[in-house]
């Protein structure tokens, strides 16, 4: 029989934890919740979390702070961790994002949001990241890596290099939200000449040749960029 999946919430206002451990336990997690950024981390660094939801705003210590310590810490650098952010606060997502957690909630969210991005979360945790050489066939899509060459409704279009690698990265992880900077730091190598304002040019030729597939390549708003997920 499979355990009880753990989450760990840490977040200082007391109706909102409620409302966290409320609706993930009718989910059937074991929940945890923490009110102050100390016991907290202590208790992610030495108890074993199967995912962590991490109010950024907290006294003491930032939850962005704390999402570093997690990640600079060998035994839980790759503990799901999704944000909890306030509605505007899109700065703090892209660093929290650039910080190494994985999602990100705005309050005030809906129980179904909640429950659904957790268990995505909880599900990618499962699957093993696509090998970088694999094609990728997503709807009309079909990215073959080792040709270089990408297929929209089975026709070749034509990408610059840096296009293809920004889409071959996204594709790899649909669903998941890349800042500007990720995507750079992705797409960096043999290309120093990419920076976060460039990204969104090469995003527009990319839309452009990928036709009516390139509504797959969606824009958030004031965090960065996503390859759908259907
Ligand atoms: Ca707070």
């Amino acid at each position: 029989m499979q355990s009880r999946k753990q989450i760990f919430i840490i977040e200082d206002e007391e109706d909102i934890a409620e409302l966290l451990r409320f609706n993930l336990s009718l989910e059937g997690y074991d929940i945890k919740t923490f009110p102050d950024a100390e016991s907290g981390l202590q208790a992610v660094l030495k108890e074993s979390a199967d995912l962590l939801l991490l109010d950024l705003m907290l006294p003491g210590m930032s939850g962005l702070e704390i999402c570093r310590q997690i990640r600079a810490d060998h035994k839980t650098k790759s503990l799901p961790i999704i944000m909890l952010t306030a509605k505007g606060e899109e700065a703090d997502i892209v660093r929290g994002l650039e910080m190494g957690a994985d999602d990100y909630i705005t309050k005030p969210f809906s129980p179904k949001i909640l429950n659904a991005r957790v268990a995505a979360l909880l599900r990618r945790e499962n699957k093993h990241m696509p090998d970088q050489s694999s094609d990728i066939m997503i709807n009309n899509v079909q990215i073959h890596p080792g040709r270089h060459e990408v297929l929209v409704d089975g026709k070749k279009i034509d990408l610059t290099h840096s296009e293809f690698q920004i889409l071959h990265f996204l594709a790899m992880r649909p669903g998941w939200v890349f800042t500007r900077g990720q995507i750079v730091d992705a797409i960096r190598g043999e290309n120093y000449a990419v920076t976060d304002r460039s990204i969104d040019f090469q995003m527009v030729g990319l839309r452009k040749k990928m036709g009516s597939a390139g509504e797959y390549i969606e824009t958030v708003r004031g965090v960065g960029y996503k390859f759908r997920e259907e």
